[in-house]
């Protein structure tokens, strides 16, 4: 199988399950715990804290655990609501992931007002649209950096420029972005981001919120001191450590990374657009990550398309989804204007560190013959006469 879904999840890399190992067996203390193995448990959570911060820049104090990117994002939307006693605006877009939608959604039944902006047919938020939102109660704004689906690339630099202005605190998730693109703190500008480890080769389940110490609010999970008392319950210990360990072998290695990556994105799309006249790629003329390319082509269903491609020994993901029987385009593509059958067909093709060049050809050559099986299966038959 060739495994191009790297943004769904991305494999866990062999350095970071040899340096989890060691936590289940030798050092499976309590980091709470004062005896010996729980300092030896707490010294395992340190370092990893450290390195995870030293990714983004950042002290350790900042680092808040989390149990992946949707738990960064719902303690950063919530925190803050529950900050202003849920009064006043929350500003989004309407393309984020649906684990910052949904807290919106709940926030706004609790009497919050929830703004969505929209983006453009090349999938980037209207900033003018996103500026004259804001009104004196406007708490938050909370737009991711880099969307899932498209790769497309917000311009949080100037929507950082906007919040620091108007006063008003800016949330970036920032989940896909790290490991693409520089992410820190500083660099996108933001009161908080949030991180999930395994989009860049550490395992599921944990993740983080980077918050800028000066901003306090209460956590969503409580009972106990863990992370300075803003989110409780013993630490998923072995998780972090492969956390920590993900990260560090970014630190260095990051530029290379994405230039290799955008090496083999620019293959894939040349020769895909070659063999495939027809081919849509979203959000084409945008800056986009270096390893995400989402087509369509009009007229195929995306699923289907997945499902040909798995048979045949690739692993890709749609951006359609199937509901109530009729496949229906992603709120992402159907807030880009594609809500009609190219938004049903799309699919997301995403590299990541194990993908190598010759997999890119092997897949070209089997995504444009899969094609056109499709094409001429749903092509109307002409009837002999
Ligand atoms: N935000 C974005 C942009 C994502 O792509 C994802 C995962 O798909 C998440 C948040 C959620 O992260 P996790 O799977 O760690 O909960």
């Amino acid at each position: 199988m060739i495994y191009l879904d790297h943004n769904a999840t991305s494999p866990v890399r062999e350095e970071v399950v040899e340096q989890i190992i060691p936590y289940f067996r030798e050092f499976s203390g309590n980091p709470s715990s004062v005896h010996n193995p729980g300092r030896a448990a707490q010294k395992g959570l340190d370092d990893a804290r450290r390195k995870v911060a030293g990714l983004v820049d950042v002290h350790a104090s900042q680092v808040i655990f989390t149990s992946g990117g949707t738990e960064a994002n719902n303690l950063a939307l919530m925190g803050v609501a529950s900050k202003f006693d849920f009064k006043g605006r929350i500003i989004t877009s309407t393309i984020e992931h649906p684990s910052v939608l949904q807290m919106c959604d709940l926030l706004e039944s609790r009497g919050m007002q929830i703004v969505k902006i929209g983006v453009d047919e090349q999938g980037v938020v209207d900033l003018d649209s996103l500026e004259a939102a804001i009104t004196p109660d406007t708490c938050l704004i909370s737009i991711m950096h880099a969307n899932n689906e498209t790769g497309v690339v917000q311009p949080v630099a100037d929507i950082a420029n906007i919040c620091r202005h108007r006063d008003v605190l800016f949330h970036s998730d920032t989940v896909q972005s790290v490991a693409k693109l520089p992410v820190t703190l500083a660099n996108i500008g933001a009161d908080m981001i949030s991180l999930s480890a395994h989009k860049f080769g550490g395992p599921k389940g944990v993740g983080a919120l980077i918050i800028n110490n000066r901003l306090k609010f209460p956590g969503i999970l409580l009972g106990g001191s863990q992370e300075r008392g803003r989110r409780a319950g013993t630490e998923n210990l072995p998780g972090i450590v492969g956390f920590g360990a993900a990260a560090d072998l970014l630190i260095d290695g990051q530029k290379d990374y994405a230039d290799f990556l955008f090496g083999l994105r620019n293959q894939l799309e040349e020769k895909l657009s070659n063999l495939v006249p027809e081919l849509v790629i979203f959000g084409n003329n945008s800056e986009r990550l270096a390893n995400t390319t989402a087509v369509g082509i009009a007229g195929l269903d995306g699923e289907t398309l997945v499902m040909h491609m798995d048979m045949a020994g690739f692993a890709i993901s749609a951006g359609s989804a199937c509901g109530s029987g009729r496949t229906k385009a992603s709120h992402v593509l159907t807030a880009m204007g594609y809500d009609g059958a190219i938004g049903q067909s799309a699919v997301r093709i995403s590299l990541g560190w194990d993908t190598k060049a010759a997999d890119i050809d092997k897949f070209v050559m089997v995504f444009s013959r899969t094609v056109k099986q499709l094409q001429q299966m749903s092509a109307p038959l002409t009837m002999a006469v």
